[in-house]
């Protein structure tokens, strides 16, 4: 079938704000889809407002009245003749109930269904899927943990040390670690209790713990009719609390066999369970080995790098995957090229990263050969104190690692944001550190390096 055959999807509505917003918008007018922003009153003069075919202010500046707002969402897209919702990530993009309303509405939604959804985002069923579907995981419990003594049965044999999770678990909450048999009964009941809390389900997991691991996961795209490909994987190894920092693809850890190998057993666990759209399996990788830890339903934050790398919109084939058309390519047409790495610049002070909010007074994106920046910052623009501290998405492309740090180090140069604190110092630094361009750290490493250690 033709790339450029007539699209079902003729207006998009997207429940976002910030680079992503203007990230899907320019996905969507290149396909002559048209736009509707919606925002909060604290955004009425943000980027992805100003470029939108059209907006909706949907609620003041708390996102729980705004974007998080499904009844204002559902009033904008039914009162602008929307007939599809792109969530972006964050806020809505994960919500099966918002799936269920948005579709109860005869609206579509650019993403998986909601079973999908809600079966991923119960961590204990996610990983029992995986593991049904030959997805390698980390040892550790069948299903959920009910009381004390059958977690220490289970780290007894295991070995410690041990990880208690929280099933609902998100953001690295409801996590604690048990190094002996003496430790576990408190790790247990904290868990528990913070996950209570924290998510209103106790349920929880125990994992072998993994102590010097490196995150990497394998990017999916399923047609959501059992027809499903990968496109390599990225590392994202370099985090702060649970944050991912710096991305890249190709990982410097794997190699091309490793990658064929566990790209194949992903395509084939999501193309099995009929999953639609973007999708992304997440590993922590130790000593040759990969563990499963989670699926994400939505488009990453860091998706660039493996547009960079493979030459695809990712963003374009989810609406063309949600109105109904095949995947544009097929595995053998997808080859990597080159190497992409991927910085998140936050309004934040280093050295202790306090959000930094406020007025910017000048900004001058970076450019030239191999340059992406994904970013609403413009001259005068105030940030607004509400949302994520994420401002930009540096992105480098070229034709192998060292060739992408020098891109990156010289468009960092270029890069000027005046008027707040931004952590663009810490790239220069990262860009230079010869670890990093050894590559070689696992998922502790930078913050270990940031608290002095
Ligand atoms: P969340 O949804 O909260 O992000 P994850 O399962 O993705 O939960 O785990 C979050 C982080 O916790 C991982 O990125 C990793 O740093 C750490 N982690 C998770 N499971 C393990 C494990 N078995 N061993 C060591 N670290 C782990």
């Amino acid at each position: 079938m033709s790339r450029n055959e007539p699209l079902s999807i003729k207006k998009v509505l997207i429940a976002n704000r910030g680079e992503i917003a203007l990230r899907i918008q320019r996905a969507c007018r290149e396909m002559g889809v048209r736009t509707v922003a919606v925002h909060s009153t604290a955004d009425a003069d943000a980027m992805h407002v100003r470029l939108a075919d059209e907006s909706v202010c949907i609620g003041p500046p708390s996102a729980a009245q705004s974007y998080l707002n499904v009844p204002a969402i559902i009033s904008a897209a039914e009162i602008t003749g929307a007939d599809a919702i792109h969530p972006g990530y964050g806020f809505l993009s994960e919500n099966a109930s918002f799936v269920q309303i948005v579709e109860d509405h005869g609206l579509t939604f650019i993403g998986p269904t909601a079973e999908h959804i809600r079966l991923m985002g119960d961590k204990i069923a996610a990983k029992e899927t995986m593991r049904a579907l030959g997805v390698p995981c980390v040892p550790g419990s069948e299903g959920g943990v009910a009381d004390v003594e059958e977690a220490r049965r289970i780290a007894d044999q295991m070995g410690y040390p041990v990880l208690v999770k929280a099933a609902a678990g998100g953001g690295g909450r409801g996590m604690k670690v048990a190094r002996s048999a003496q430790e576990l009964p408190n790790a247990f009941s904290t868990a528990r209790s913070e996950a209570k809390a924290a998510f209103g389900d106790d349920a929880v997991y125990i994992e072998k713990y993994l102590g010097r691991p490196r995150h990497i996961e394998v990017q999916v795209f399923g047609d959501g009719k059992g027809g499903a490909v990968h496109l390599g994987e990225r590392d994202c190894s370099l985090q702060r609390r649970h944050q991912k920092v710096f991305e890249e693809s190709p990982s410097p850890a794997i190699s091309d066999a490793q990658r064929a190998e566990i790209g194949r057993v992903c395509a084939e666990a999501v193309a099995r369970m009929n999953y639609r759209g973007a999708g992304t399996i997440e590993f922590l990788y130790e000593d040759g080995a990969f563990y499963f830890i989670e699926m994400n339903t939505r488009l990453q934050v860091e998706h660039p790098v493996t547009e960079a790398v493979y030459g695809v919109d990712l963003v374009k084939e989810q609406i063309r995957v949600a109105a109904g058309l095949p995947l544009s390519f097929r595995q053998e047409e997808l080859r990597p090229r080159g190497h992409a790495i991927e910085c998140r610049i936050n309004a934040e002070r280093l050295p202790d990263f306090a959000p930094s909010p406020g007025l910017v007074s000048h900004y001058h994106a970076p450019g030239g050969l191999g340059v992406r920046m994904d970013s609403a910052l413009y001259s005068g623009y105030r940030i607004p104190p509400y949302y994520d501290s994420l401002i930009g998405k540096l992105i480098v492309h070229a034709e192998d690692r060292p060739a992408a740090l020098a891109r990156l180090r010289r468009a960092l140069r270029e890069t000027v944001v005046d008027g707040i604190d931004t952590t663009l110092p810490l790239f220069a630094q990262l860009a230079d550190d010869p670890q990093v361009i050894a590559g070689d750290y696992d998922i502790h490493w930078l913050e270990k390096k940031l608290s002095g250690e």
